[in-house]
Parts: structure tokens; C-alpha cells; sequence
């Protein structure tokens, strides 16, 4: 047309345009990854605005996560300018469902102060409620009674709606009782769970239609980015709202639905033209983020799943740097190979803040932090904890800091009933009253305690138990090795136990955490020696704000993109998940397969994907196999690196042998690596990187040591440093940083 665009228009093309500029009526905007989805309902917000269709508090957007969130509000403060007075509902489904309970809390039963419970809180009062019903805890835990009351609440379904079909075998089928007296404690708490800030509106709005219709006039338009995961309660919720002006725009991809593990369901999509006839459903197929032999590389992975709707993508970039596949030795050689790689990008300029490293499951993060820790990269980790800072590696690390020093009061405190022992507030008072009166630590306090009869019996023996577990644990200090020491105090103390008897959904990720947390105590001298390194790690800042390299979830990567993506672990039974293998087949397959999908279409520039051949799940070393994923990237677009030979001839492996030069490239040390390994002793051989044990090999067979007097080595502590004086297997070493220090030749390795 003549008509002159506005500049938050340009550059849009036409798919993008009339995804804009269709204000009336239904529309759905299914399109690939990096299509400018986003980018176009963002600008369709600032087109409301600017041609005056609506107030921003007219405008109902809904995003996936807050980041998201505060990001769109900044894209549209920039498209419109200053003049936005006041800003649209602009938020996830929980920031706006409790905005909207908040101004209708007396129709839910409460009072409009509510408080909301975070997972932790919600387990605790599931507790009490299954304490009240003499249901026994061991064997009937609260959390699969959360997973199974956050199951139902996914699908919209009430205490009073459960089908006999539905309800599980949960103490016996009486999920749905015990999900009604939780939804009555919770009343009388005055809170909510997260699961509540939707249902409450939606009963609300259905039972009073004057409310929805206020809601109705309220909200013009309505907007929801990433609406593949929404689930079944999300999309009640929305349709009610929808009802009213019919203005209602959702941007999705089908190959990008990761949440249904979550209760996401991706036919709310397919049932989109259903429940809203006559929708405009527009398709994007230009890629705007990712250049060619990226885009060819995802495009022909997802291509592998049978239940899509399929769509083609158009690069516009370059064909640029092919995808890149790397093996390594073992997981801490991929740490330390992506550690090299991002100091040479930033050696030619690149910004850490346009790299990230994607991994599967959230134990893999710790060797990335303590390389990068080592070596000095500033990083920060989204959407978690920092390795060291998850509840269950500090409740583990609380343990060991009471062994090597018993008067660390916050320590003793944090797990002397944890796990649960039938310590009360009481006998915990007790101890702290004589620490005071005395001015002892509090471990020397519960010994008195013990002794004063003033407890109870059963609390009396059970801290007499731990107190004695304590005193048998220091003793063995300095007879067993620190990460022998750490398993028996895991293990004896009953931590490990918990977990395993807990069976929530985040269980098993805390488990590995956990056998991760014992592996990462190997290149320690001693226990104090480990927990000195931890300190200091946790010293470190999170890189916020600051250049940083960004280390998180695929899960947290969604509708994010960086130039350079580390993708690590692609392995079988890590990548995909065993979980996801066992427990939902195919379905659980193709799942794994879109979070794929997702990972590689998060790069705008280089996608550098690694795997390694050993690596420790549930801490046993496992020789994996390099992901069935490999296999189905197309060829021509991917460039393999490295691959070790372990897998190629010795393994019977054949499927991602089509891809790699094996046998030609990689008739070099490490193959020969591979072999003196295999023929090593198990535990000694394991228990070190590659480059140690060749160091070794060198050492035993020259009889002399192998770093020479001027040597350039490396410590996992020290850092960098030469080598001074020799004595055997024992170093003197010269450190740039830590100054002078006597160590075991096996625990330096060349620099
Ligand atoms: P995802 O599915 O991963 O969420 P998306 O479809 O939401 O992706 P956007 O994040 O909106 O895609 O856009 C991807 C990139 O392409 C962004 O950097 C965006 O600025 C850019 N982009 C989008 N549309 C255009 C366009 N018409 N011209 C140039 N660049 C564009
Ligand atoms: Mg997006």
C-alpha cells in the first residue's frame, strides 16, 4: 500500500506484517525457531499502542519465564518510546494469576495479604496433612503426593473432579481425599500453591459471570508468546479471558514443546482453530537468528520425529561455520577443551556474554564452574543455583565441615536433623542454651546435653547417635581417603538414604548431584584442602552485570540466542535422558529430541556440540555412547573434530561411524591413551584425568619423575607454577600465584 509505515514496522517482512497489523480476531503465529515470533508480537504491542486501539492497561501479554518478561518490556519501551503511560499486564501465567487472585481474594476463601508457597513449604504441609491422617510418610511420600496434586492441577481437575481412573495408587487411591483436606489446610493458612493462581480466577470467573465480563471490557487484547507449553489449566484460563473481545494472538512452534513432563500440552495449539473459528494462522519461515549450516543441522534433526506439524526455514544469514562435533576422553577433558576454546574467541575479541554452554541436566555444571574457576572465566549460571550453593551439596558439605572442624556452629546446625531424626525445637534450644552459658561450640554443647538429663529419651539417643557417628567419621580422617570418607558419612548418616527414599520428580537430578559432588573431591589432597577450593568458589561473584559466559538448562534457553553455543553431553542415556526413555517411550524420545532442536537453534554464529567417552552417572564411570542425536545431523553441514577410538571398533558401534575419520585421524595419542588406560587398574586408572595417568606411565617406567626440575605444570588448586626440586613422586613446587608448596607429582599435571 501508499501508506507510509511507522518506523517499528521496518524491516519486518510480510508473514511478520500481518501478524502485526491483524488486530481483530483470532491469531496464531506457528513458526520455527528464530523466525521473529517474538520480535512480531512484540512490535504488535507497540502497533496497538501507537494507533490507539488500546490502553496499556488494556493489554493482557503473557511470557514463559520473568526474564522474558522484563525483556519484552524493555523491547517495547524502546518501540514506542517514553510515551507508554503506565505499562500492559505484562508477566508469566503466576505474576499475572496473582495480580488478578490478589483483587478477588475473598471470592477464593482469602484474604487479599495471601501468601504463596514455594515448593519446599508446600512438601511441609503435605506432611503435616499425612501426619494428620496417620498415613505412613515412608512409605507414601509428600512429594509424590505434590507431583500427583500439581498432575491434576495441570489439568484444571479439583479435589472433587478426580475420576476413580485418575486417582492413582497413592495410599491406596485416596489421592483425591488427601488433596481436599490440602486445599482446606491451605485455606486456613491463608495461602495458595502455584497450581492455585489459576484455578482460583478460573472458578471465579466462572462463577461470576459479571467479574469475567469486567475482565472482558478490561482486556482489549491479549498476547502469549511460547504457547506450545502452555497446559491444560493455562489454556482454560486464557480461553475464558479470550472470550470476551476474541483479540487474542498466540506465537508457537510445535518442535519447540519441552514442558511436557511439566503437564504442557502441545494440542492446545491444534485446538486453537477449534475453539476460535475463523483464526488467522499465519507461518514465518524466514530464520533470522541462525546462519545456514546451523539452521540445515537442527532443521534436519527435528525432521527425525513423527508427531509435527512440520514447516520449512529459510536461512537469511550466511551459510557460516558448519556445525562442530567434538569427543573427548572424558567429561573433565570436555570442560577443559571448552574452557580453551572460549579463552581463544575472547582472545579475538568475542564477548563472553555471547556464549553460552547448554547442558542436559544440571550436575553436568559443576566442572564447568570449577575449570572455569581455575582458569579465571567469568561466568554465571541462569535459572539454578550455582552448583555448590543446591540445597543438597550444602546440607552434604555442612556434614564434612563438622568432621574436619567440629566447631562450626552454622554446619552442625544446618544437618543435625536433617535427615529427619526426631530432634525438636527443644532439644536443639537445649544445646544452643549451654553453648552460650558456656561459650563452647554447639557440638561440644550436645555432648553436655546428652549427658544432663534433660532430654527426652528418644531425642537423647537420637543426638547421641549423631554425636557418635561424628566422633567414629573424624577418627577415620586421616585413615581413608577424603572421597571414601565423604561416601561412608553420606551413606551412614542416612542423607543419601533420604533422597533415595524420596520419590519427587527432582529427586534423582539431587542424587546425581550428590554422587557428583563426592567425584569432584577427587583432585583434593584432603578434605580441608577440598573444602578451602569450595569456599573459594563460592567467593566468587556470579558474574552479573559483567562480561560472563552464561551456563545453563536447554530447558532455561528457551526463546533465548547467543552467537556461540557449547552444546555438552551429547551421550546416550544422559542425551537423550534415560528418564525420559524409561518412563515415556517414543513420546519421550521425540521430547528429548525438541529439546535438541531447541539447543542447536539457540546459535546465531557456531554451534559446537561435544560428547564424552566416560563420563560418571550416579557416580559409577560409564564408557558412553555418543548420542543417537549425532547420527541424525545431516553430514554435510557438520565437521567432526575429534573422536576417540574407544567407541569405534572396540564398542561395536556403528551408527555415528558414517560421520567421524576415525581410524585414519585418530591413530594418535589418544588412542593409545584409550588402550594404556584400558589396561591400568580400574580404580587407579579412573580416578584422574588422562593426562595425569600418562604423566604416571612415565614416571613408573623412566623411574624418575616426570616434571624435571623447570617444568611448567598445573595444579587443580595452586593454578600454574614450575617445578623447583624433585624427590621421588614428590614436587616442590614453585606457584605463580600460591607461593611455594610440597605435592604428589600425580596431582599436577603438565601445564
Ligand atoms: P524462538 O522460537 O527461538 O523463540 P522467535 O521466533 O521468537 O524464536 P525472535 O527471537 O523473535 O524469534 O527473532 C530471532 C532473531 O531474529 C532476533 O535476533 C530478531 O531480532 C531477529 N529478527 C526477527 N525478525 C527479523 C526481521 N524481519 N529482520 C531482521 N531480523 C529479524
Ligand atoms: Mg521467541
Amino acid at each position: 500500500g501508499a501508506r507510509p509505515a511507522a518506523a517499528y514496522l521496518e524491516g519486518l517482512n510480510p508473514e511478520q506484517r500481518h501478524a502485526v497489523e491483524t488486530l481483530d480476531g483470532p491469531v496464531l503465529v506457528l513458526a520455527g525457531a528464530g523466525t521473529g515470533k517474538t520480535r512480531a508480537l512484540t512490535t504488535r504491542i507497540a502497533h496497538i499502542l501507537a494507533t490507539g486501539k488500546a490502553h496499556p492497561s488494556q493489554i493482557l501479554a503473557v511470557t514463559f519465564t520473568n526474564k522474558a518478561a522484563r525483556e519484552m518490556k524493555e523491547r517495547i519501551a524502546a518501540l514506542v518510546g517514553g510515551v507508554a503511560e503506565g505499562m500492559p499486564w505484562l508477566g508469566t501465567f503466576h505474576s499475572i494469576g496473582t495480580k488478578i487472585l490478589r483483587r478477588h481474594a475473598e471470592l477464593a476463601g482469602l484474604k487479599s495479604g495471601f501468601t504463596i508457597l514455594d515448593t519446599d513449604d508446600q512438601i511441609r504441609l503435605l506432611k503435616q496433612v499425612l501426619q494428620a491422617e496417620n498415613i505412613d510418610e515412608k512409605r507414601w511420600p509428600a512429594r509424590q503426593l505434590a507431583h500427583l496434586i500439581d498432575g491434576w492441577k495441570n489439568r484444571a481437575i479439583g479435589p472433587d473432579k478426580v475420576s476413580a481412573a485418575d486417582a492413582g495408587l497413592f495410599a491406596n487411591g485416596r489421592g483425591p481425599d488427601l488433596y481436599a483436606l490440602y486445599q482446606e489446610r491451605l485455606k486456613i493458612l491463608n495461602a495458595t500453591d502455584f497450581g492455585d493462581l489459576l484455578l482460583e480466577p478460573i472458578r471465579i470467573f466462572r462463577e461470576n459471570p459479571d467479574i469475567l465480563a469486567d475482565y472482558h471490557r478490561r482486556f482489549r487484547y491479549i498476547l502469549v508468546d511460547e504457547y506450545q507449553d502452555t497446559n491444560v489449566a493455562q489454556y482454560l484460563w486464557l480461553r475464558l479471558l479470550a472470550q470476551g473481545s476474541h483479540n487474542i494472538c498466540c506465537v508457537g512452534d510445535d518442535d519447540q514443546s519441552i514442558y511436557g513432563w511439566r503437564g504442557a500440552e502441545v494440542d492446545n495449539i491444534l485446538r486453537f482453530e477449534k475453539d476460535f473459528p475463523g483464526a488467522t494462522v499465519i507461518r514465518l519461515e524466514r530464520n533470522y537468528r541462525s546462519d545456514g549450516h546451523i539452521l540445515a543441522s537442527a532443521s534436519h534433526l527435528i525432521a527425525h520425529n513423527e508427531g509435527r506439524l512440520g514447516k520449512t526455514l529459510q536461512p537469511q544469514g550466511d551459510i557460516g561455520e558448519k556445525v562442530t562435533v567434538n569427543g573427548a576422553w572424558d567429561s573433565g577433558e570436555e570442560a577443559r577443551t571448552i574452557a580453551d576454546e572460549i579463552e581463544s574467541l575472547q582472545n579475538k575479541g568475542h564477548a563472553l556474554n555471547d556464549i553460552a554452554i547448554l547442558v542436559r541436566a544440571s550436575f553436568q555444571m559443576r566442572e564447568f564452574e570449577d575449570r572455569f574457576v581455575t582458569v579465571g572465566l567469568n561466568y554465571r549460571v541462569i535459572g539454578g543455583p550455582r552448583f555448590y550453593e543446591r540445597a543438597e551439596i550444602r546440607d552434604a558439605l555442612a556434614y564434612f565441615r563438622c568432621v574436619v572442624s567440629p566447631a562450626d556452629d552454622l554446619a552442625f546446625e544446618r544437618i543435625v536433623n536433617t535427615p529427619k531424626r526426631g530432634l525438636g525445637d527443644a532439644s536443639i534450644a537445649l544445646c544452643h542454651a549451654i553453648a552460650r552459658a558456656q561459650k563452647i561450640p554447639l557440638m561440644a554443647a550436645a555432648h553436655i546435653a546428652v549427658d544432663s538429663g534433660e532430654l527426652k529419651p528418644k531425642p537423647r539417643a537420637a543426638l547421641k547417635d549423631v554425636l557418635d557417628h561424628f566422633a567414629r567419621w573424624s577418627a577415620r580422617l586421616d585413615q581413608i581417603t577424603h572421597t571414601e570418607l565423604a561416601e561412608i558419612i553420606l551413606d551412614e548418616s542416612g542423607y543419601t538414604e533420604m533422597w533415595k527414599r524420596d520419590r519427587s520428580a527432582d529427586a534423582a537430578g539431587r542424587l546425581e548431584n550428590l554422587k557428583e559432588l563426592v567425584r569432584s573431591m577427587d583432585g583434593f589432597e584432603n578434605m580441608a584442602g577440598f573444602l578451602e577450593h569450595v569456599s573459594l568458589v563460592m567467593d566468587t561473584e556470579g558474574g552479573a552485570g559483567s562480561d560472563a559466559v552464561t551456563i545453563m538448562t536447554l530447558h532455561a534457553a528457551k526463546g533465548l540466542e547467543f552467537d556461540t553455543v557449547f552444546l555438552s553431553g551429547w551421550e546416550e542415556g544422559l542425551f537423550p535422558h534415560q528418564r525420559s526413555l524409561d518412563e515415556s517411550g517414543r513420546a519421550g524420545l521425540e521430547e528429548e529430541r525438541r529439546l535438541a532442536y531447541v539447543g542447536i537453534t539457540r546459535a546465531r554464529k557456531r554451534a559446537k556440540i561435544s560428547f564424552a567417552s566416560n563420563r560418571r552417572i550416579h557416580g559409577m564411570w560409564q564408557t558412553s555412547i555418543p548420542s543417537r542425536f549425532l547420527d541424525e545431523l545431516p553430514e554435510e553441514h557438520v565437521d567432526v573434530l575429534e573422536a576417540p577410538a574407544t567407541f569405534s571398533s572396540s564398542y561395536g558401534r556403528s551408527r555415528f561411524d558414517g560421520l567421524a575419520p576415525f581410524s585414519s585421524s585418530y591413530a594418535t595419542p589418544g588412542w593409545q591413551r584409550a588402550q594404556a588406560n584400558r589396561a591400568a587398574p580400574q580404580a587407579e586408572t579412573f580416578r584422574r584425568g588422562p593426562r595425569v595417568i600418562e604423566g604416571e606411565l612415565v614416571a613408573k617406567s623412566t623411574g624418575t619423575s616426570a616434571y624435571p626440575v623447570g617444568t611448567r605444570i598445573f595444579h587443580q588448586k595452586f593454578g600454574y607454577g614450575h617445578v623447583a626440586m624433585v624427590e621421588g613422586n614428590k614436587l616442590t613446587v614453585d606457584f605463580d600465584k600460591a607461593g611455594q608448596k610440597h605435592i604428589l607429582d600425580s596431582f599436577v599435571e603438565p601445564a
